[in-house]
């Protein structure tokens, strides 16, 4: 099985994720905790990365796909993966595609979480305080929203036209409340 956990910044994906790792016993591929290892080892990924991350852009999509193309087949050897934070445009999400086809594989589901643009704000604003993240500056969230609305925001019109499943679930709330909408929604 192979999942999408989908929103914007500050809607709790990695959060959720985390806890449907546990839950599912599925894979948790994030892209953004993968590029944060590359900084912090001072990798030459992370080398190239650190100012396009810090600054709330993209990293190219040439570099993530390589990344994903690379870690995939391990994660897919378990019951399940649930990719977090990529695809984050319509070219990752044509290039996942032939990823999977290659290998017999889809994406089975889109997990979508919704909250509104201000509580996302002051979320990660709250996060910036109790993790430090050196994108979690204002000037760097506006950039973080408008790549989301700019780009990523139509990889869900991606997957709208190739009928894969996409659950909706509304993320405003503690993160045991999201999850338990989370849990009935797939049980569902
Ligand atoms: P995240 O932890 O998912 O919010 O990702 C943090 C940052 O890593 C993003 O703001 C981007 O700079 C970079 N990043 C993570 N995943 C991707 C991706 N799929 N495509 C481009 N940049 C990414």
């Amino acid at each position: 099985m192979i999942a999408v956990i989908f929103g914007p910044p500050g809607s709790g994906k990695g959060t959720q994720a985390s806890r449907l790792e546990n839950e599912l016993h599925v894979k948790h591929l994030s892209t953004g905790e993968i590029l944060r290892a590359e900084v912090a080892r001072e990798t030459p990924v992370g080398k190239q990365v650190k100012r396009i991350m810090a600054a709330g852009d993209l990293v190219p999509d040439d570099l993530i796909v390589d990344i994903v193309r690379r870690r995939l087949p391990e994660a897919e050897e378990g019951p399940g993966v649930l990719l977090d934070g990529f695809p984050r445009t319509v070219a990752q999400a044509e290039a996942l595609d032939e990823m999977l086809t290659g290998e017999g594989h889809v994406v089975n589901f889109v997990l979508a979480l919704t909250v509104p643009e201000d509580q996302l704000v002051d979320r990660i604003l709250h996060r910036a305080a109790v993790e430090g993240r050196p994108d979690d500056t204002r000037e760097a969230i506006g950039e973080r929203m408008r790549e989301y609305r700019e780009l990523t925001a139509a990889v869900l019109d991606h997957y709208r036209k190739r009928g894969v499943r996409i659950d909706e679930v509304d993320g405003t709330g503690t993160p045991d409340e999201v999850f338990d909408r989370i849990s009935a929604q797939l049980s569902s």
